[in-house]
């Protein structure tokens, strides 16, 4: 299936000289959707863990439904101030400024596995403060799974010698 039609290519957003890769054209479709997740969990197979960890609010579009499927729980990673029991934070650098993710201290224990879900890997940030913060939590993150990689932005780097699969590369 060539998904990367479903894809609607947003010039100028958020802002000038970016294309936004648009996924809400792939949820639209049935078709789409179907072999986004299938694909997803294929990358999963014969892999033992214990959660889906993912970022709001795309990274949950896709982690539910994948966790679901598994038979796994899903763990959401959000903003600052969303989360309403004790969390851990991390701050991390965006182009401009900082942000900073939460997760609640006892969304796993200490020696669980998981894989971290989202829709886009770009420079990487996101995911790295994610990994960084499972880590400090005595986790142990075994796969990164995305949709859509921009590989010209080079997020493998920073994600190093990480398990990572992207099902949809662009240049
Ligand atoms: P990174 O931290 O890897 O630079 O950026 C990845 C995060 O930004 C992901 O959570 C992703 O949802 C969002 N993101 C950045 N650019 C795009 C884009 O072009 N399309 C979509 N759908 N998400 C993007």
């Amino acid at each position: 299936m060539n998904l990367k039609k479903l894809i609607r290519n947003v010039p100028n957003f958020p802002k000038e000289g970016i294309i936004f890769r648009d996924i809400t054209t792939i949820l639209q479709s049935p078709e789409g959707l179907k072999w986004a997740i299938e694909s997803m969990e294929k990358s999963l197979e014969g892999l033992e863990f214990d959660y889906i960890i993912g970022p709001e609010s795309r990274g949950f579009i896709f982690g539910v439904p994948l966790a679901y499927n598994l038979g796994k729980g899903f763990i959401p990673v959000r903003k600052e101030g969303k989360l309403p029991y004790t969390t851990k934070s991390k701050a991390y650098d965006l182009e401009y400024g900082t942000a900073t993710i939460e997760v609640h201290t006892d969304a796993f224990t200490p020696g669980q596995k998981v894989v971290i879900v989202d829709d886009l890997l770009a420079t990487g940030g996101t995911s790295k403060a994610i990994i960084d913060l499972v880590e400090e939590m005595g986790g142990e993150v075994v796969k990164l799974v995305y949709l859509i990689e921009l590989d010209f932005l080079q997020g493998r780097k920073v994600l190093g010698d990480y398990n990572v699969t992207s099902l949809i590369n662009y240049d």
